[in-house]
């Protein structure tokens, strides 16, 4: 059999976020496997109540633990990072990562109780390693954080390019634009295939520079005749820059409000990003700045409630208040999900009297990924043999398929989460499959979504939970009054009677109704008692909510 390279992504191809693949080389079960990324979906609350993290169900490279050479990071962002303090002790090999994800790591470690020592190696921009069969190169592209890599990763059935998060980008903020020379040259090397970012494959031509935008928000800042609070996300340390600088230029000192933002600007200082730049200010100065001397960065660009913005436009944060004449500018776009909790944030601060700057009416925020004309570029760079689009829902990635059929790429595939594609060293086609799935966060506990417990959830979210106690005696009759609670039931019926009674009366006729040998019969009565209270509350309520009913026999 021939030694072929195969990728198995496990998560983040049909949804956008927990980004994980593997690629394979070698025969069947002898193959190595190289790991790209490790991170996390948001939750929704409305499908995945009280969980906030989705990460991939990473079973199968458990599985292979031991021919895994490596985990190698893209970049610094929660959808290819985000789970990596979660999962990695189920992996323990080494993690490559650049000097920006490497210390963005160990801030976010050092802040978890109980994370684990990751066996982190630095790897800069434009440097290479091997593991096993793999030879990796981190190739710097431009992106929305700081150190964002393409890799080329070279074997001996051929090179693969996995672009990572990428946009072109000719005048970034921070950090080197897309390094073309490097694509081309691996281009003419020969590439057997592109593993790529499908995110904006909708839009039409390139995307805007964040050099535009840094131009923008200066004009927005220095035409301000308040104070000026900017949201973006904490880890764009190039916006965040770009805030500064305009501050710097209109004479207004920058406050920075939230902990992800300070850690995002503690790791951009360390590593240089932030030289010429004042120190930042903390929240305290906020109170005691001249009104046109202030720039407020704080995060909660994505309406999350516990986050600054959310806490200034209901009122309550203990140090941060927004009046009339004070002007908000979201420097970002709401993530698919967010869009009703960033509505909300913005009501609240027009509520209060704040002018509210969005994407919608002011060129404040670019996205970090390419729109069709750059992956065509993209695709006349290294002219691959095969396309392979990830990154992205359904509807991306078959534009993807399309943009690059028609950009010249030598064949097109589609893989799915848990399928293996033959990529290189052979036909292009699905070849196997793998265990993959989510995990969810739950708490502090990671559990499977097969796990009944979500649904659980949503059952109780939506119809509540009616416990019922009761004790039988030799006799069969009951002994005292049936114990009746219940949560999230209205509380009496449209005929006015309470619920209480409702049930009680309920759980009484049933028990009339049943044959007095057969009430000492525990499982019978409970499971009779459970049947009826859900009925009857069908009949009068429409709904029938979760029941439990314990029965003792005295
Ligand atoms: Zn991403
Ligand atoms: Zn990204």
């Amino acid at each position: 059999m021939a030694q072929d390279l195969v990728f198995a992504p496990l998560g983040g191809v049909g949804e956008i976020g927990m980004n994980a693949g593997l690629y394979g080389y070698g025969e069947g079960p002898k193959r190595r496997w190289l790991m790209v990324d490790c991170g996390v979906l948001f939750g929704d609350p409305a499908m995945t109540p009280g969980i906030d993290l989705i990460m991939p169900d990473i079973r199968f490279a458990k599985a292979q633990r031991a021919n895994i050479e490596a985990l190698v990071l893209t970049h610094a962002h929660e959808d290819h990072y985000g789970a990596v303090l979660d999962l990695w002790p189920e992996l323990g090999c080494p993690v490559y990562a650049t000097p920006f994800a490497a210390a963005m790591l160990e801030a976010k470690r050092v802040s978890e109780r109980g994370a684990p020592k990751i066996d982190v190696r630095v790897i800069p921009q434009g440097g290479r390693f091997t593991a096993g069969p793999f030879e990796v190169e981190f190739v710097a592209v431009a992106h929305s954080i700081p150190e964002s890599n393409a890799l080329a990763i070279r074997t001996p059935a051929g090179t693969v390019v996995h672009t990572g998060d990428w946009k072109i980008d000719l005048t970034p903020v921070l950090g080197p634009a897309t390094d073309e020379a490097r694509l081309r040259a691996i281009g003419q090397e020969g590439v057997a295939a592109v593993i790529g970012d499908s995110t904006n494959a909708l839009r039409e031509g390139f995307s805007r520079s964040e050099k535009e935008v840094a131009e923008s928000l200066k004009e927005l800042i220095g035409s301000a005749p308040g104070r000026v609070a900017v949201t973006t996300f904490a880890s764009n340390v190039g916006r965040l820059r770009a805030v500064a600088e305009a501050a710097l230029a209109c004479d207004r000192q920058v406050v920075v409000i939230g902990r992800a933002m300070h850690r995002a600007l503690e790791v951009g200082r360390m590593l240089g990003y932030l030289e010429g730049i004042p120190e930042f200010l903390d929240a305290d100065a906020y109170g005691y700045l001249p009104r046109d001397k202030v720039v407020a960065l704080m995060t909660g660009s994505q309406g999350e409630p516990r986050a600054a913005l959310a806490r200034i436009a209901n009122g309550d944060h203990p140090m941060v208040a927004l009046a009339k004449g004070d002007r908000v500018i979201f420097s970002s776009r709401a993530i698919p999900g967010n869009e009703k909790a960033v509505g909300r944030v913005i009501n609240g601060l027009i509520a209060g009297g704040a002018q509210v700057i969005t994407d919608r009416t002011h060129f404040v925020h670019v996205s970090g990924h390419p729109h069709r004309e750059e992956l065509a570029t993209l695709y006349g760079w290294l002219k691959p043999q095969l396309v392979v689009p990830v990154h992205g829902e359904e509807l991306h990635m078959a534009e993807h398929l399309e943009a690059a059929k028609s950009a010249g790429a030598g064949s097109v595939a589609r893989v799915r989460d848990g399928q293996m594609i033959r990529i290189a060293g052979g036909p292009a086609e699905i070849v196997d499959e793998v265990v993959s799935g989510r995990m969810l966060k739950d708490g502090r506990v990671l559990i499977y979504a097969t796990e009944p417990t979500i649904s659980e959830r949503r059952k109780l979210a939506f119809a509540g939970v009616v416990s019922v106690a009761l004790a039988i005696d030799q006799s069969g009759d009951v002994a005292g009054d049936p114990d009746v609670r219940f949560s999230g039931l209205p509380p009496r019926d449209d005929e006015g009677t309470p619920m209480l009674e409702v049930i009680r009366d309920t759980v009484l006729d049933c028990l009339d109704g049943l044959a007095r040998p057969r009430r000492r019969d525990a499982a019978l009565v409970a499971s009779a008692i459970e049947r009826a209270v859900r009925a009857e509350l069908n009949l009068v309520w429409g709904k029938k909510p979760v029941c439990h009913v314990s029965v003792l026999g005295v």
